[in-house]
This record gives structure tokens, sequence and C-alpha cells, in this order.
């Protein structure tokens, strides 16, 4: 984007503004803050300014209330000190002066979105000069509005967010100072299991926790008692540990908040946050590692007797002379939850988008505008 003239175009940006709303208030801006230099820069340029987003998981054709942009619109406006139009039905053509934004809604209503349809990808591209993608966060989908288009714009380029994102994580991965160190936590193996085979590959050691070490611990014939886990997936853990960079917790916070040896959890327990030794010996290894990656709270950390783990770890890592980058939404909410945010070298806005990258895997929206980046 910031290659592409705009003075006077019109400039039509895919941001990622799906932000957590509860009754109508936006619960956390973030997304929407991190949009701003994209936007603000076309503005500048007095460029005629159009944002979408998706919002949520809506039903194509349908407009339900509870999936509008329209506290979005209003949270954007508040913060650019501008008014900024919502429109609806948008496809076929939106008016829009010079040096004002509009804000297009919910680009996931459209027909043809989810199923990146060239169709409707050309009517959106014939209705700017510029199209370009900042949703970083929606990277690992091909959508119409973060794939297709890039296809058919007159120009296609990438917003700063999508560049920022793609230079921080890049560089933690290319040539990552030694040694390298992935903590991954969050509930369920099952979202993770391809990214933790691949970190397991590339790093010099992977901190398992949260409700994931509990699959690996009963994969290490630990007893777990009634703790989360997918026992279908213990083959799994087993091939991931025999990487021998795996670490797993020594002690454990169980319900009653009482701490317990990984050998003496009872029958009844629930594992519900990595215990004090396990949390100091982890923030050890932070303290000497080169760089570090991290996605997923190691407790249950929303509360306070299970916050301790995660606490200790995002502690550490603020406080590592570590290149350190975090990403994923619970992760986020973990930071700032702790106040540590401006102490990580980068914090990710997207979640799957994140995952896949630290997999390795191309992100469509990426490879279509590097396919576009010669013109
Ligand atoms: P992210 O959004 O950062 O990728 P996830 O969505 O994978 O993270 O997981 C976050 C959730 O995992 C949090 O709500 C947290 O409470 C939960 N969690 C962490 N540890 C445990 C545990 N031991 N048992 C149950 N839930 C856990
Ligand atoms: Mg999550």
């Amino acid at each position: 984007m910031t290659e592409v003239p705009l003075t006077g175009k019109r400039v039509f940006i895919r941001a990622d503004l799906n932000v957590p709303i509860d009754n109508g208030r936006i619960t956390d801006d973030t997304r929407i803050r991190a949009s701003l230099p994209g936007i603000r820069r076309a503005l500048e340029q007095n460029a005629a300014v159009m944002v979408t987003s998706h919002l949520g998981r809506p039903k194509e054709g349908v407009l339900k209330p509870e999936d509008s942009l329209a506290p979005v619109a209003k949270r954007l406006a508040e913060i650019l000190g501008v008014e900024v139009p919502l429109i609806s039905n948008w496809v076929n053509g939106v008016k829009v002066e010079p040096g004002h934004v509009v804000m297009l809604e919910n680009c996931r209503v459209n027909k043809g979105e989810k199923k990146d349809d060239a169709a409707l990808a050309r009517k959106i591209a014939a209705l700017c000069d510029v199209y370009v993608n900042d949703a970083f966060g929606a990277a690992h989908r091909a959508e119409a509005t973060t794939h297709a288009v890039a296809r058919f714009a007159l120009v296609a380029c990438a917003g700063p967010l999508m560049a920022a994102e793609l230079d921080a994580l890049g560089h933690a991965l290319a040539h990552p100072a030694r040694p390298l160190m992935a903590i991954v936590g969050g509930s369920k193996v099952s979202t993770k299991l391809s990214v933790l085979g691949e970190l397991a590959k590339k790093v010099d050691s992977l901190i398992v926790g949260g409700g994931i070490a509990n699959t690996f611990l009963l994969a290490a014939g630990k007893p777990i008692g009634k703790s989360l886990a997918e026992p279908e997936l213990t083959r799994e853990a087993k091939r991931i540990m025999a990487t021998g960079k795996v670490r797993l917790p020594a002690d454990v916070v169980v319900t009653d908040a009482k701490v317990k040896s990984v050998d003496d959890v009872a029958a009844g327990d629930v594992i519900l946050d990595i215990g004090p030794k396990t949390a100091r010996a982890y923030a050890d290894g932070i303290a000497k590692a080169g760089t570090i990656v991290w996605n997923g709270p190691v407790g249950l950390f929303e509360k306070d007797q299970f916050a301790n783990g995660t606490r200790t770890i995002a502690e550490a890592i603020a406080n590592s002379e570590a290149y350190s980058i975090a990403g994923g939404g619970d992760t986020v909410a973990a930071i700032n939850r702790f106040g540590i945010g401006g102490k990580i070298d980068y914090v990710s806005t997207a979640g799957g988008a994140f995952l896949e990258f630290l997999e390795g895997k191309t992100l469509p929206a990426v490879a279509a505008l590097e396919a576009r980046a010669d013109d």
C-alpha cells in the first residue's frame, strides 16, 4: 500500500474488524485500532475509502442485527473523529467522496463470499481503483474479499497491518535466534495438532500447557482424573513427544485450587492450571530463549485461582531478552489482562491465520497478493 499512489483513488480496504461484541457493545477494539494505519493512510491521501470486514459467522443472504458492523462503524467514527456511514447492499455500487470513508456491511453476508465466487469478486473489484488487503486475521481463508478480488482488481496490494504481521512472524521463524522455544496451550489438542507437529520439527523446545497438556500427560501414562482430554489423540501426542523436544508439567493445580504432582492426580480431580514448580521451570527456560512463540493460555486463566501459570509465563516472556511473538484470541485476552502487551515484540491480531503461518502453510490471501506483486 505504501508504494501505491492513492490520491483521489477509490480504495477498497478488506480489514479484519471481527471484534468481540457483547449485547451490542464492543468488549475489545484491538482489531479496529490495528486497522487504523491503513485507513488513515488512504484518507490522508484524499482517497475515497471503503472499508469492510466479516463479523462472526452469518448465513449468506441474510443480515441479522447481531451480525451487523454497526457497532464497529460507530467505534471507528469515534476513533477517527469523522462520520463513518454504514452501507448495506453495496455490491452493485457505493457512493463515497474523496477524503471520506464509508463502512460496507459484513462482507460474509454477500452470497458467494465464502465460496470465493468469481462473479461476486468481479463486482467488488469494479467498486475500486485499488484493492487493499489488510486482513491478516482472515488470510488463511480463500473468500471473495480475501482472495478472488485480488485477481480482478486494477491494483491489489497488502495493507500495513498485513505487511507488519508477515514481517514479524516471518522474522521469528525464518532465521530465529536460538534457542527457539514455542509455548502452546489452550483447551484442545485437536484444534492445534498440526501446528504442534510442525513446531516440534522447527523449535528447540516445545512447552505444552493448558488442556492440551492433559492429552500428553495421558499419553505419558500419568493419571489425569476427570480433566479435559482427547484420549483418541494420545498416539499423535506420543509421536510428537518422540522428537524429545516436548516439555510437560511436573505439577498441576486441580479443581479446589490444590497443587499436586502429576503422579498424584486423583480420579475425581480436574487439572485447570500448571503448578508453581512447572511455571518456574518454564519461566527459567523462557529467560534463556533466543526466540519465543506463544499461543494458548496454560490454564483456565479467566478464573483467578487458575491464572497463575499463564501470568508467570506471560511475565517471563515480557521480561525475556528473546524476540517474542504471541497470537490467538484467548492468548491476546490473557496478554491484555496481565497488561504486558507492550513488552512482547509482536502480538498478532490473528488466531487461525497465526497458527497456519506457524505451521508453514501458504496463506491463500497472501499468495493472491504475491501473484499480483509484479504488476
Ligand atoms: P487461543 O484462542 O489463544 O488460541 P484456545 O482457544 O486454544 O486459545 O484456548 C483458550 C482456552 O483454553 C481458555 O479459555 C482457557 O480457559 C482454556 N484452558 C486452558 N487450560 C485449560 C485446562 N487445563 N482445562 C480447560 N480449559 C483450559
Ligand atoms: Mg480461542
